[in-house]
């Protein structure tokens, strides 16, 4: 810990300490953090006097030149230096009403402070005045904890998370970055106040979501999301995943479970957040999809298309991003039975080149999440089902070096159909521009302009146009 330590903040903080003759402690995840020998670069400072003006005097000992930025309203300011971020606050006492989780603030001790912190393990400090520099102060046992690894609140947990309702997803959050529990009295008052995250906003929400899902293994997260009844409340789509019903004796797999381990799979491949969120919304549609089929079984027919129909409602609820990203979701979700279709098949150039064109340059991303979609528990049968994809790749592939499909256009243009026949945007463009795209894809043309206006031509005069006359 010395060593980390050793840091020209540190230091710097420390002079400040000495000059003003005030008290200042590095506090929260930092310390958790060195203790853990995690990697950290944000600083939280908490002096006993005005975070603001000891901030100022820090950063003018640093470097004139830093720029400090200063948030009067909280009582708090920050600035970077080199790789850190460094941020600083008074000491405070904090006070919480029930519809806000904005609490009322006044200065207070440094316990005070330690107390309006959320985990045992994030309210740990160390004095960084030269007289006690080092001491670590640790009012609530969270060396403890941090030895036994347990999410531990530092007050009765029915009021911290009470007062501040985000608490509890950053519980799971933590028990999941960090291989932690959550302590048994912590989880039952996290079930007994689930109803007050919907004070948080969703872009709170989405931060920790993102967070499990970046974990190794985010079904950790997600199966106390919805064991504590918050998945329900902050993610119902996918908490009415959960379950198995039964037919006639005939059950189907509970598709949370499912869900939750092509997620695991795909987190061994892919650091790629959307990715991620395609695992976890590939079968979403699961359960308005189910139906008992005396012939068949249990049938989820249709679930790929419904389910990219439901990602945009979802996204916008969960104020996640409604641009490329979701479409990039809505693609993979809406594609992911395709590739298992050219597997069992034999199948035309055609369907390969379709799926060429359907996923573009996401198709590897495809297959990464289909691959990551077999559960068996049997080992010949994943062996089998692996080496089906590896065959559909070398069939794209081959594919993919004739024809050059990856980011495809037809060569001939909507713009240019109605430039040739003197038309405004209307229905008649895009059915030749459909009839020239799958023409081609179907190989019933060559894969070129003269070709393509040929059969621009022929189709527009079976719709009843004429090129206008150029001349
Ligand atoms: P991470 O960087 O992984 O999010 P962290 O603990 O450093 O972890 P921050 O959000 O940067 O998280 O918070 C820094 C410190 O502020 C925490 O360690 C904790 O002491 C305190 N803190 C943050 N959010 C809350 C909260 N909602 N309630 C109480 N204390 C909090």
């Amino acid at each position: 810990m010395e060593k980390q330590l050793q840091h020209i903040v540190f230091e710097k903080v420390g002079e400040v300490c000495r000059n003003q003759n005030q008290e200042a402690y590095v506090i929260g995840g930092f310390v958790r953090d060195i203790l853990l020998q995690r990697q950290s670069n944000d600083i939280d400072i908490v002096t006993l006097g005005s975070g603001i003006d000891f901030a100022q005097k820090v950063a003018l000992l640093l470097d004139p030149k830093i720029k400090v930025s200063v948030f009067k309203n909280f009582g708090t300011a920050m600035f970077r230096y080199r790789d850190w971020e460094v941020e600083f606050v008074g000491a405070r006492k904090e006070s919480y009403q029930r519809d806000s989780r904005k609490p009322i603030v006044e200065d207070g001790t440094l316990e005070d402070d330690q107390k309006r912190r959320d985990f045992t393990i994030n309210a740990l400090a160390i004095n960084l005045h030269p007289d006690h520099f080092g001491e670590l102060v640790d009012p609530f046992n969270g060396i403890q904890d941090l030895h036994d690894k347990i999410i531990r609140t530092p007050l009765n947990p029915d009021t911290t998370y009470s007062d501040d309702p985000l608490r509890m997803l950053r519980a799971i959050r933590f028990a999941n970055q960090l291989g932690f529990t959550i302590e048994d009295q912590s989880l039952i008052a996290i079930e007994r106040n689930k109803e007050r995250i919907a004070i948080i906003s969703y872009e709170r929400i989405i931060e920790e979501l993102n967070k499990i899902m970046m974990c190794p293994k985010p079904s950790i997260g997600f199966k106390l999301l919805q064991t504590t009844g918050l998945l329900k409340i902050v993610f119902p789509e996918l908490d009415a995943m959960t379950g198995v019903d039964e037919v006639k004796g005939h059950k189907h797999k509970d598709n949370f479970l499912h869900t939750l381990q092509v997620l695991d799979n795909i987190c061994l491949t892919t650091d790629n957040l959307w990715l991620r969120w395609s695992a976890l919304l590939h079968d979403i549609a699961k359960p308005r999809t189910k139906k008992y089929i005396e012939s068949q079984g249990w049938t989820f027919h249709g679930h790929e298309f419904i389910g990219s129909k439901m990602i945009p409602a979802i996204f916008r609820a969960m104020k996640l991003p409604l641009n490329e990203k979701m479409k990039y979701v809505q693609k993979m979700v809406s594609l992911h039975m395709r590739p298992i279709v050219l597997s069992q098949e034999i199948v035309t150039d055609s369907a390969v080149r379709r799926l060429l064109y359907d996923a573009g340059d996401d198709i590897d991303d495809l297959l990464v999440l289909c691959d990551a979609d077999i559960t068996s528990k049997n080992p010949d049968k994943v062996a089998r089902y692996l080496e089906n994809y590896q065959l559909v790749r070398l069939k794209l592939k081959e594919v993919e070096e004739k024809d050059k499909l990856r980011n495809w256009q037809p060569p001939v243009s909507g713009e240019e159909i109605m430039q040739v026949f003197g038309i405004t945007p209307c229905r008649q463009v895009g059915i030749i521009k459909d009839a020239i795209r799958d023409a081609i894809l179907d190989g019933e043309i060559e894969n070129n302009y003269s070709s393509a206006y040929q059969l621009m031509l022929e189709k527009g005069e079976k719709l009843g146009l004429n090129p206008v006359n150029k001349g």
